[in-house]
């Protein structure tokens, strides 16, 4: 019998675990022809998560754990996942039932019977969160459609089935700087792309601040463009232009009338206004080379303390 792996990253979560659980156990009794695995990978939580964890794994065989030895964060907590995962299919979803669980066989279908290699999901609306991050959310997405070779969907979830083949290539993927939407692109391969309304949480908040996004999302643009680079090179030719336009100016105007000495809170202005586009483009280098060191020390993306995954009956 084939075999599907879920995936379920959980940081915090011990309401939401039994939920989940029993969505997906309510989900899997209308797809009994595959085997189930389900695979919790607690990111360091502070909470109950594990023990929860641990007392469905004691009830039913099909529930496994990964204990990270600390927080890892959502894109390592996906990787450890899969990277234990032995299912013939690999599924990512939240534990918050953001994901909605009904549409599993759905996606299942789609990849045994029509091919694909793996099929994602996207929310077409972002109802119930702030307006101020579906702003940004937006004119990130719209930016990195311009400056990025691969193809960042808008509303895109991490949700998504996977078949073996393309969970291999994702963990081939070994750097350390994570941006999972932009992985899963860059691999290529035929997805299918399946919409739906977004959904709140369950139960417990969302672990995302508006920060930690911003953050996010310089490591999306970082990791998949180096636009910024050249868009700093352009500002410093930009500069030099002006400043040959202004010095044959001044020449010109000082041969005509003379040089009368004015004009020093101006020089001020343009001084620190140059400065400070010098300082954000050296801030732009920073930041890719920030990047480079910190790939270059070749850490592990995540430490395992303890799991009951049996490694015998892993792939990989
Ligand atoms: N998560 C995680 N590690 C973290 C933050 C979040 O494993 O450091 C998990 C979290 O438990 C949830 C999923 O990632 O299952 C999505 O998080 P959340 O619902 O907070 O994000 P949102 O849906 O608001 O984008
Ligand atoms: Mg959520």
């Amino acid at each position: 019998m084939e075999k599907i792996s879920i995936i379920v990253p959980c940081y915090n979560e011990e309401e939401a675990v039994p939920l989940f659980y029993r969505e997906i156990c309510r989900v899997f009794q209308e797809i009994p022809d595959i085997e189930l695995e389900l695979i919790f990978v607690n990111d360091g939580s502070r909470d109950g998560t594990l023990k929860v964890v641990k007392g469905l794994a004691s009830q039913d065989t099909r529930v496994k754990y990964v204990g990270l030895s600390r927080n890892f964060g959502k894109e390592a907590g996906m990787y450890a996942g899969m990277s234990y995962a032995s299912g013939d299919y690999a599924a990512i979803m939240d534990v918050d039932l953001q994901d909605p669980p009904a549409l599993l066989p759905e996606m299942l279908r789609s990849i045994r019977e029509e091919g694909y290699d793996c099929v994602a999901t996207r929310r077409v609306s972002r109802k119930g969160e702030p307006p101020i991050r579906s702003l940004f959310a937006r004119i990130f997405y719209r930016m990195m459609h311009r400056i990025s070779s691969t193809e960042i969907v808008d509303g895109a979830r991490d949700y998504r089935l996977m078949t073996r083949q393309f969970v291999g290539e994702i963990l081939r993927l070994g750097e350390y700087n994570r941006f999972s939407k932009g992985l899963f692109g860059w691999v290529g391969f035929e997805t299918k792309w399946l919409e739906y309304e977004n959904v709140e949480r369950v139960a417990g908040e969302t672990k995302w601040s508006f920060w930690k996004l911003l953050l996010y999302s310089i490591e999306g643009i970082v990791g998949f463009s180096t636009a910024p680079l050249a868009f700093s090179a352009f500002l410093g030719v930009f500069f030099c232009l002006v400043a040959f336009l202004a010095i044959c100016f001044i020449i010109v105007r000082t041969m005509l009338y003379g040089d009368p000495v004015s004009g020093w809170p101006s020089m001020v202005c343009i001084m620190v206004f140059i400065g400070g586009i010098q300082l954000f483009c050296i801030g732009i280098v920073g930041e890719y080379l920030a990047k480079t060191y910190l790939e270059t020390k070749r850490r592990p993306i995540f430490i395992c303390k303890e799991t009951n995954v049996d490694s015998g009956d892993n792939k990989e």
